[in-house]
């Protein structure tokens, strides 16, 4: 059994993309940057946030930052967002989700500019995304990719089995997995909250993507031998221990299924810090995509 490294494969991305900033630096040349929303007082959301900006510091991006109250009208952060869309200095914008009950999400995941849609939400982008043209990836799917790719997964003719179709990760993972392309080329299977057979199917599977967030959902009875198991979830769970007050579970009982594996993603240090690296390599694309115009 293999980990696959995200802490490892993160920094690695990370490194590179410092270089080439200080290269841009030397050169004169604009640098990226990246401007976030957080919207009111979600504990995990100003986590994300925070790593995020960190991030971006560096690796030498420009970073802005706009905290807005949770009882901000849609209207006014629209506005926030149309002016962030004109600021030609601004390359990629994200607004953190959830978002308070009262603004609707896909209200604004359709008012960011999509070639500042480093979080690849808009429907334009996924529309790309779905027919193989130049888009930007969904964070947390293109960073799979990207773990996938360091490590030289072979995915060809795999069957990869995904538990999840969330609009963020399960369902772009599963057209990415499933396009001619490396990583891809597999034959791939959704499940969701209302697949019968689930164990059965898991059973197939070559390769795993687990994204239902379910602590510890799947165990090493639904894993076949020489499996390979990528563990998207994120479930906080009380932890008096730590001094946080919590510590992070996966979809994956590791344990059980670790032995069984040829390659798997812990948690934390596996998903999570690819997906900052993926939004980390869209901002810059989206960045230097200015060069030419
Ligand atoms: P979501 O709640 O939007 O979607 C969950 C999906 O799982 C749904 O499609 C649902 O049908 C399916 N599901 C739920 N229970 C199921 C069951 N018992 N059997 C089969 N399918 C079931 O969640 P999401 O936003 O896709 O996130 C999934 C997990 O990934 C969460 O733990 C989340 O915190 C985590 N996440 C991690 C990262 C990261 O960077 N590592 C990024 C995004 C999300």
């Amino acid at each position: 059994m293999e980990m696959l490294d995200g802490k490892l494969v993160s920094q690695s991305v990370r490194d590179d993309l410092k270089k080439k900033v200080e290269a841009r630096r030397n050169e004169g040349k604009k640098l990226p940057h990246l401007a976030a929303i957080l919207i009111g007082n979600n504990g995990a959301s100003e986590t994300y946030v925070a790593s995020k900006v960190k991030s971006c510091e560096e690796i030498g991006f420009r970073s802005t930052l706009l905290r807005l109250p949770a009882d901000i009208p849609e209207e006014t952060l629209l506005e926030h967002i149309d002016i962030l869309n004109r600021d030609s200095d601004v390359d990629g914008i994200l607004v953190q989700l959830p978002l308070p009950a009262h603004i609707r999400e896909q209200q604004v995941i359709e008012s960011i500019r999509v070639d500042k849609d480093v979080d690849g939400f808009h429907p334009e982008s996924v529309g790309r995304m779905v027919q193989g043209l130049p888009a930007f990836l969904p964070a947390t799917p293109y960073g799979i990719l990207l773990l996938l790719e360091h490590y030289k997964v072979e995915t060809k003719g795999k069957h990869a089995v995904v538990i999840g179709r969330s609009n963020i990760v399960g369902r772009p993972i599963s057209i990415l997995l499933n396009r001619n392309d490396y990583p891809g080329n597999c034959t791939v299977t959704v499940c969701h909250s209302h697949t019968p057979n689930l164990k059965e199917i898991c059973l197939q599977a070559d390769i795993i993507i687990a994204a239902l967030g379910r602590p510890e959902f799947l165990t090493a009875d639904m894993v076949r031998e020489g499996a390979v198991v990528i563990d998207v979830g994120i479930t906080r769970m009380p932890d008096p221990s730590r001094k946080s007050g919590f510590s992070i579970r996966g979809d994956v009982h590791f344990d059980s299924v670790a032995p069984r594996c040829t390659y798997i993603t812990p948690v934390p240090g596996g998903v999570g810090p690819m997906t900052i690296a993926a939004l980390l390599m869209n901002t810059w694309k989206a960045c230097i995509a200015k060069d030419t115009n």
